[in-house]
């Protein structure tokens, strides 16, 4: 889809749930503070939202969906995820169960659980267990195999979805001895088991995602027809760690959502507060911490969007951006919403609030991106596991190939391939043609830099090349440092935690990249006040500051332009991010 399309889809849905801050209006955060405060599923808003056909945009079309393009489903979910982030995770779940479908199912299961979710079914992902957490090698759930089917036996805990759902997509050992190839996945639908053989293990009331089902189940020797299985016996773990890099990168969409609501009532709140005679806004440290949060916002908004992208441009190298993704975004959105809560005070402590109550609920929310679909550890050392290759091709040559995909990632406008999750690799084989482009990067700043007709803009791209040049150079002492832990560990290297410092440095340099690309390659597909020096030279400083936090940053005029962006974005009621969505979103209300 064209940003164009893309925009007129967003905007479409953001007409039909009305102003949030409307109480009268169909998704309004009154009623979804009230359902937060009693804990209840938010049936009636899952309900608004299968009326409206949001679950469709994440089903393959070939079989009765209107999944064409990833970004597409993941853009509709956070704008649903910033109004409620538990509404997108009971329809995430859905969509994520579907997964493995998806990529190893017969097109009469496709068909099967297309038709069933557009009539309304919810589904639940059955991973993990209580014993076990992310080690779900050591997973005990079993399928005995019997004729005709299977006999499963275990429990999977902390489920979201568990009860409420028609159906369990679970992994069960197929093989005693387990391993790699000894685990399979079983769609378990409820209504075809008998009668109270599902067990459903009682809710479990949570920090955030209060009205969430958060609950699992217990089979014991519960049969399955041999239609059950998806994909072939022995591909579970295939197929959960495929969803998986599906979920890990779409996940973020709850964070980003949830931060642009907290941005948008702190904005709300600082431009009209007067404190000691000037609005908060006008406050010098406030405004700076106002566009780092805001520049934060965008790096994340960036490298996720390259990734979300990544999944139809550049199947191949799933398992490094969903992991730089998954560690990176959460990591992050969290120090902005902790800055935030700085500039908003007092009033994010206020849960009845009938206009900042909704700060507490995002706050608390966001989190779920921190341990959900992947422990932010468990993707860091996916990450540090590949260091050595990732660094092994730093500064080597660019193939065109590598070069039409970082086109297809970050230009908005490119036309994707068709997706096909069953495309994935599960390993990048050391390729990571973002940081690998990160050099052709600073080379289109400096030419951009050159001919850009304002002289500021001029300046600050040129800035920001530096800085995306120094950010590159970090690589070569990383890869040094790591050849030294190689040295003084031997194998054990891999389980230091310097080397899980390395990788995290390597995931700001790679996020850095996505930003870099994404201002250079899709220039043209962004609307004003985009593509911005300013605000690239402050994403990229704010990266840099990671490697050198007490080297002097940008100065006032660089924080006066992204506050001036920031503030035209919200006085504009649009999204706060590269997608130029209109918002039904008033700050009149407080
Ligand atoms: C709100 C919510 C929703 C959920 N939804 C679902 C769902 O729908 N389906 C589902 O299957 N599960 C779900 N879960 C379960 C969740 O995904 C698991 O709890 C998670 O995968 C296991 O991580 P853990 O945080 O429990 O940490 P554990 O695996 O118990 O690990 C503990 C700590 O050890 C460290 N650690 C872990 N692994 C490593 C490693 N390899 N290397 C180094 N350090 C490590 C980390 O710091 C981690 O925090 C949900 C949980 C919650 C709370």
């Amino acid at each position: 889809m064209t940003v164009k399309e893309q925009v007129a889809v967003a905007e479409e849905l953001e007409r039909y749930l009305g102003d949030p801050h409307d109480p009268a209006s169909p998704m309004s955060f009154a009623k979804i503070i009230d359902l937060d405060e009693r804990e209840e599923f938010p049936y009636e808003l899952v309900g608004l939202l299968q009326r409206w056909q949001v679950h469709q945009y994440c089903l393959p079309a070939a079989f009765g969906g209107r999944a064409g393009d990833v970004e597409v489903g993941f853009n509709l979910l956070r704008l649903v995820a910033r109004r409620d982030p538990t509404t997108a995770t009971a329809l995430m779940l859905t969509n994520l169960a579907f997964m493995p479908t998806w990529i190893a199912g017969t097109d009469e299961q496709k068909r099967h659980f297309v038709g069933a979710i557009n009539r309304g079914a919810r589904m639940a992902w059955g991973l993990s267990e209580r014993d076990h957490g992310s080690d779900v090698l050591s997973n005990e759930m079993r399928a005995e195999k019997v004729h005709g089917g299977y006999l499963l036996t275990g429990e999977k805990w902390l489920i979201g979805n568990a009860t409420v759902a028609d159906v369990v997509s679970v992994q069960a050992r197929t093989s005693e001895r387990g391993g790699p190839g000894g685990w399979s996945i079983f769609a378990v639908d409820k209504r075809r088991c008998p009668a109270g053989s599902v067990v459903h293990l009682p809710n479990e009331r949570i920090h955030g995602l209060r009205a969430l089902d958060m609950s699992g189940i217990r089979l014991d020797g519960v049969f399955v027809p041999d239609s059950a299985r998806l994909g072939a016996e022995g591909q579970g773990l295939e197929l959960a760690l495929k969803s998986g890099q599906v979920a890990r990168t779409t996940i973020n969409g709850m964070g980003l959502g949830a931060v642009d609501t907290a941005m948008r009532v702190t904005l709300d709140f600082v431009t009209e507060r007067v404190i000691f005679g000037q609005k908060v806004i006008d406050v010098p440290y406030t405004r700076r911490q106002l566009a780092e949060s805001f520049a934060d916002m965008i790096v994340a908004d960036a490298v996720t969007t390259g990734a979300v992208r990544g999944l139809q441009a550049n199947p191949g190298q799933a398992s490094i951006y969903s992991s730089v993704v998954k560690y990176y975004v959460p990591t992050s959105l969290e120090r902005t919403l902790s800055q935030l809560s700085v500039v908003l005070g007092a009033r994010l402590y206020l849960r009845s609030h009938p206009h900042y109550g909704i700060y507490q609920k995002m706050l608390r929310d966001a989190l779920v991106a921190i341990f959900a679909d992947g422990n932010t550890v468990v993707n860091l050392k996916n990450v540090a596991l590949q260091l050595d290759g990732l660094l092994e091709k730093v500064g080597g040559p660019v193939t065109p190939e590598a070069d039409a995909r970082v086109q297809a990632q970050y230009d908005l406008d490119a036309t994707l391939p068709e997706w096909n999750p069953a495309d994935q690799q599960l390993f990048s084989r050391g390729a990571d043609d973002t940081v690998l482009l990160l050099p052709d990067a600073v080379r289109r700043l400096r030419e951009q830099a050159g001919v850009h007709p304002d002289e500021r803009q001029r300046h600050w791209l040129s800035r920001a090349a530096d800085v995306a040049e120094s950010l590159h150079q970090e690589l070569d002492r990383v890869r040094a440092e790591v050849g030294r832990l190689r040295e003084a560990h031997g194998k054990g290297y891999a389980g230091t935690a310097e080397l899980f410092r390395l990788a995290e440095q390597y995931c700001a340099v790679h996020a850095a990249a996505a930003t870099a690309h994404l201002f250079t390659r899709s220039a043209r597909a962004l609307a004003e006040p985009f593509p911005d020096g300013a605000l690239l030279l402050m994403c990229l400083e704010r990266l840099a500051r990671q490697f050198h936090p007490v080297r002097p940053v940008t100065d006032q005029e660089v924080v006066d332009r992204v506050v001036e962006i920031l503030r035209g974005l919200h006085s504009g009621r649009q999204l706060f991010s590269f997608w130029q969505f209109q918002l039904s979103a008033s700050g009149e209300r407080r």
